[in-house]
């Protein structure tokens, strides 16, 4: 490889070197500003390294020709896409995914979507997406994993294993690139591509994990991001790219920026884009990514001394060594043709596969009286804008799926249950708020409004819910809502819906809350008005029969929540890593002087790691093999879980360590295992966690990740909230002891 690539460089002249750092976008859909001009020209003349948003074989191909038959020396392209969550077999948005806490399935839906993808041409993802969010304003915390870097990282890792495979020049795999790098969930306010600022200790303890797994995990390439990262744009960050990235963490791949991020350091303040194009680039960033800064300035700063030639070689060999790897020169198409892709796209299993992750993607918030599961006859009252809905069923950044192959929630519940009489009414229309529907719809977001009043709608529906045993309602977003650029600063159930749901309670039957939406939702009347509340997110392809499968039992629902639902907007940011403080509200109302609001609790409505199952489980307290260990020594911590219910089910055993003292404050408790189980009715298991000094690790004030000595606690549950503890000392010969 090294011989190929360097003999390939030096036949290069410094044109087509630069060609090589330039990504284009041809084709659908386009998330900025520019569409590029001539690009077919463009490719002919060497000055492409990648295009992205087209896909299918046809054309697909034809642009791969263009640079292997016409370019003067037939360097291939790089074929990217946001392959997000599936390719055409659409699985549940990232959140989702992450509730199910199933690192296999989650690797099972890259490698699919990877299958898919290839068939339809593409090499290249922009994936996986592992911003840790604590903001559910901000709507992109429906692509990532959640707010738990612990998680995040393990995830990050499963996808790049989906995605690239061991072998990348296998043509069923692509390659990945982890995203935004960094920190770009941690937007002020929640409001998209706003200022991020935040210590480094902040920074490396929570944030950074995610993309250091991803790394680590050999992930192919990095995308800048878009905000600022300590008064810096990211994308113009030495520090960030080339120190942290590159010398700390020996990343090997290639950067590329995101959508025109290098144009938009204009508006940041760091100056005209010939400044921003030389300082990204001395920064380590190697591909541009539409902007096209790179290949007008360049070669000019190349003549000018402000960049120099030795660097742009290097990006160049980063990028013409990721096609090496990818075995673009030995066949650029990939085995990509008709045929394969009609075989291999949205087959059975796919479908299969996809229902299964969305079933396990679920959370059940709340199931009073067991209202749920629902028996199979009698009569039920199907509501709600989104009952019937396929075009949102897809969730935002469903690449190249059809919302038209997808299965509503309504013809799901008809397939399971022909015995059964439903009644359907919409009951209100999905958005009313004409500001609202006109951002929605400008961006695409086909919300055509019922031309019934929205009385008569109500109507409707409170004449079904009262002829039926059970109201189901199903309420919560449109797709647009979450996703890029679609932060809101009300995150509750949107007004006319919420007026649906109130009449439905009114009627005094029991009464289901389906939702469908990409983030966590103020859900405080909801959860005191409902018998049962079951969170589906946004489920994709397969919604109808997943959700299908859980109301009426044939699934016991299993996810957990991976991002806190707060009590109200307030609350924001509310994530279950918080620091104690030095006053820590105790409980009492009458206390003052506390950290605390004022007539509102400091807990969430539902917190991390929370879901509930049609079964009960209990947890016997945590038995540990060693309380008192010494430097190098490792324990187990076990706890016996037991099905203590009427149906089988699984539980998701999470395991958190607290530090209570250390030369830094250290988070109340830090996820650090978490291991499923599944439970026949009546059935107990032993659990068992092996802790290691690398369970205690942190980073100190100098950033070093170590571990101190002292006391910790150990704690075992279903539920960030509802843990069992027990406590150990561990010392560390050399050491100065800590006291409590
Ligand atoms: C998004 C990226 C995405 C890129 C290419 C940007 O607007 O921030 O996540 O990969 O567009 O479509």
């Amino acid at each position: 490889m090294e011989a190929f690539v360097g003999a390939l460089l030096d036949k290069m002249t410094l044109d087509e070197r630069i060609g090589q750092l330039n990504l284009l976008s041809v084709g659908f859909d386009v998330t900025g500003p520019i569409v590029n001009k001539d690009v077919e020209a463009s490719i002919r003349r060497g000055l492409v390294g990648g295009v992205f948003n087209t896909y299918t074989p046809g054309p697909v191909r034809k642009l791969q020709e263009l640079a292997v038959n016409q370019s003067r020396l037939r360097i291939p392209l790089l074929l990217g896409y946001d392959v997000i969550h599936g390719h055409k077999t659409i699985f549940p948005i990232p959140l989702a995914l992450a509730c199910t806490w199933n690192l296999d399935l989650i690797e099972k839906s890259a490698r699919i979507a990877a299958t898919e993808a290839t068939a339809d041409g593409l090499n290249w993802t922009f994936s996986p997406m592992v911003d840790i969010a604590r903001d559910p304003r901000w709507g992109r915390i429906a692509e990532g994993a959640g707010e738990d870097p612990y998680l995040g990282a393990q995830i990050a890792r499963a996808m790049v294993r989906g995605y690239q495979g061991d072998d990348l020049r296998r043509n069923n795999v692509v390659m990945a690139c982890v995203k935004h790098f960094a920190l770009y969930g941690a937007a002020e306010g929640g409001r998209d591509y706003n200022t991020v600022d935040m210590s480094r200790i902040r920074m490396y303890e929570y944030y950074l994990p995610p993309y250091k797994a991803a790394v680590d995990a050999g992930v192919g390439s990095v995308m800048s991001s878009f905000n600022e990262v300590d008064g810096e744009p990211a994308t113009g960050n030495h520090w960030l790219m080339s120190e942290l990235l590159r010398k700390q963490w020996g990343f090997q791949g290639f950067v590329v920026t995101d959508y025109t991020a290098i144009n938009e350091m204009t508006q940041h303040g760091t100056g005209d884009l010939k400044q921003n194009v030389a300082r990204a680039l001395r920064a380590g960033i190697d591909m541009d990514m539409v902007g096209e800064g790179f290949r007008k300035y360049l070669k000019q700063l190349v003549a000018q001394r402000t960049v120099t030639e030795a660097m742009i070689n290097q990006a160049c060999k980063r990028i013409l060594v990721a096609k090496f790897k990818l075995g673009l020169f030995a066949d650029p198409y990939r085995g990509c043709n008709a045929d394969r892709a009609e075989k291999e796209i949205l087959t059975p299993e796919n479908r299969q596969a996809a229902r299964e992750i969305a079933e396990r993607s679920f959370v059940l918030l709340k199931n009073s009286g067991q209202t749920l599961p629902l028996r199979k006859s009698g009569t039920i009252a199907l509501v709600g804008p989104l009952a019937a809905d396929q075009r949102n069923l897809l969730g935002s950044w469903s690449a190249a799926g059809d919302w038209k192959k997808s299965v509503s929630i309504a013809e799901g519940i008809k397939q399971a249950a022909p015995a059964l009489s439903v009644l359907q009414a919409k009951g209100a229309n999905l958005v009313d708020d004409p500001a609202l529907l006109l951002a929605l719809n400008a961006a695409g977001g086909d919300i055509a409004l019922d031309k019934r009043s929205p009385q008569e709608l109500l109507d409707e529906a409170v004449a079904a819910a009262n002829k039926a045993d059970t109201v189901i309602a199903v309420l919560g977003e449109s797709f647009g809502m979450s996703g890029e650029a679609a932060s809101r600063s009300d995150i509750g159930i949107p007004e006319g819906q919420k007026e649906l749901l109130k009449a439905l309670a009114g009627t005094g039957k029991p009464l289901v809350l389906v939702l469908l939406n990409g983030r966590p939702l103020t859900l405080t009347w909801e959860d005191a008005h409902c018998s049962a509340i079951l969170e589906t997110w946004f489920g994709g392809t397969e919604t109808g029969n997943a959700v299908a499968a859980v109301l009426f039992g044939d699934y016991n629902p299993s996810g957990h929540l991976t991002a806190t639902f707060p009590r109200s907007v307030g609350q924001i940011p509310l994530y279950y890593n918080h620091k104690n403080t030095g006053r820590p509200y105790t409980g009492d109302p009458r206390a003052k002087y506390l950290s605390r609001y004022l007539g509102v609790p400091n807990e969430p409505l539902y917190p991390f790691g929370y879901g509930l199952s049609y079964t009960t489980f209990s947890y016997s307290s945590v038995r540990l093999s060693k309380t008192s260990l010494d430097g190098g020594q490792a324990l187990v911590a076990a706890v016996k879980v037991s099905n203590t219910g009427q149906y089988a089910g699984e539980e998701t055993v999470q395991l958190y360590i607290s530090e209570p003292v250390a030369s830094v404050t250290r988070s109340v408790e830090d996820l650090r295992g978490f291991q499923k189980v599944t439970l026949k009715p009546g059935e107990s298991k032993e659990v068992a966690f092996k802790i290691t000094t690398e369970d205690l690790k942190f980073y100190n004030r100098d950033l070093v990740y170590d571990w101190e000595p002292g006391e910790f606690i150990v704690r075992i549950g279903g539920s960030s909230s509802q843990l069992k503890s027990a406590s150990l000392r561990w010392s560390k010969p050399g050491a100065l002891t800590k006291t409590r």
